[in-house]
């Protein structure tokens, strides 16, 4: 089956007075049907602006975006609506119709796509059934929890069952237990419907507990894209590394780790648990085989796409010419960092 979605050499620019800012750059990216993608990045990496070229929000400046089959810059006003219809999003502000109840915003997209009035009422009884707010029908978006107007804002994205659904940090302003039934909710879209879902996210509970694949974007490019765990577990890019550190807070920063070295005045190494390296077991050996004192101070072992994940930083005590023999050997089972 042909990608659902194509990047090629796509860039986009803007015109800012006398300057050019390429928010977009030569990026080839293709999403396959029935994925579920999350885009990540530092703020101004590009990201919202890729995800506006699948709509059609945004036309490239060179390269294509192919969607469905079609070349979205050559789409007439028509076409474009009908793609508008075959993409749905939503947003991290909802973007709801303050003077609409929930029905009635849900149903203005179905209105626009000319569907009679008759039928459009039991679509959205439909879809708020399906997101879960049936009883919430005629309540108004400033009388629902932020929870409640994002289910809205979902159905209102599935009335015209999309063949794509693109979220842009559909989660950023809820609190941790809404994020999760939201995600819920986006993974059973995906499922049950069969709907690709791209979602521009910096929360890695978003990555971890949704996407199949993520593409890392800095500076307008997708410097790295690949099913999660390969590219969080083996990040090839300094700058996909340092973003993987930072989401997952996996070593002791900077403030930790000069407390940490009060109490422990050792050696401070810190070990990448994934599944290709030494199982715990073959670690704990081989920090028994030498002469050297180990005490884990920092990190934690979880999973990601189930296998384990996680990263352990000990304080290493003992001659240095044995801590060194040490490291080296457990460089050799998995991947090892002493911190400055
Ligand atoms: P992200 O979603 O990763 O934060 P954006 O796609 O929003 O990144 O923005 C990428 C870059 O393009 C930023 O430097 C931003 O300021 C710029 N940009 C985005 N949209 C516009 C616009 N409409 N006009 C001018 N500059 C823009």
């Amino acid at each position: 089956m042909p990608p659902v979605i194509s990047f090629r050499n796509a860039a986009k620019d803007f015109r800012v007075g006398k300057n050019v800012i390429t928010a977009v750059d030569s990026v080839d990216l293709d999403v396959e049907r029935g994925e579920v993608v999350g885009v990540i990045g530092y703020s101004g990496a590009g990201k919202s602006t890729l995800v506006r070229l699948i709509n059609g929000l945004e036309t490239p400046s060179r390269g294509t975006v192919v969607v469905d089959g079609k070349e979205v810059a050559g789409l007439t006003e028509r076409e474009l609506r009908r793609l508008r219809a075959q993409v749905g999003m939503i947003f991290q502000q909802f973007n709801l119709l303050n003077s609409r109840t929930a029905a009635g915003n849900v149903a203005y997209p179905l209105k626009v796509a000319g569907w009679p009035r008759e039928r459009r009422a039991a679509r959205v009884a439909e879809l708020l059934e399906f997101v879960g707010i049936a009883d919430q029908a005629r309540q108004y978006p400033n009388q629902l929890s932020g929870g409640q107007k994002q289910r809205v804002g979902i159905a209102r994205a599935l009335a015209t069952d999309p063949t794509i659904l693109l979220a842009d940090e559909a989660t950023s302003a809820l609190d941790p237990e809404t994020t999760r039934d939201v995600l819920a909710l986006l993974k059973k879209i995906n499922t049950e419907l069969g709907t690709t879902v791209v979602v521009i996210t910096h929360e890695m509970d978003v990555v971890s507990s949704i996407c199949d694949k993520v593409a890392v974007m800095e500076n307008g490019r997708v410097i790295e894209h690949g099913p999660i765990y390969d590219v969080f577990a083996r990040p090839r890019e300094p700058a996909t590394r340092r973003f993987v550190h930072s989401v997952l807070r996996d070593r002791p920063p900077p403030e930790t780790l000069r407390r940490l070295r009060h109490s422990f005045p050792g050696r401070i190494v810190t070990v990448a648990v994934r599944d290709d390296g030494a199982s715990q077991a073959t670690l704990a050996r081989k920090l028994g085989e030498h002469n050297v004192r180990s005490t884990i101070i920092y990190g934690g072992i979880g999973e990601l796409a189930e296998k384990p994940f996680g990263s352990i930083t000990y304080e290493l005590v003992g001659e240095d010419a044995s801590v060194d023999a040490l490291i080296a050997e457990l460089d050799q089972l998995a991947s090892v960092e002493e911190l400055p």
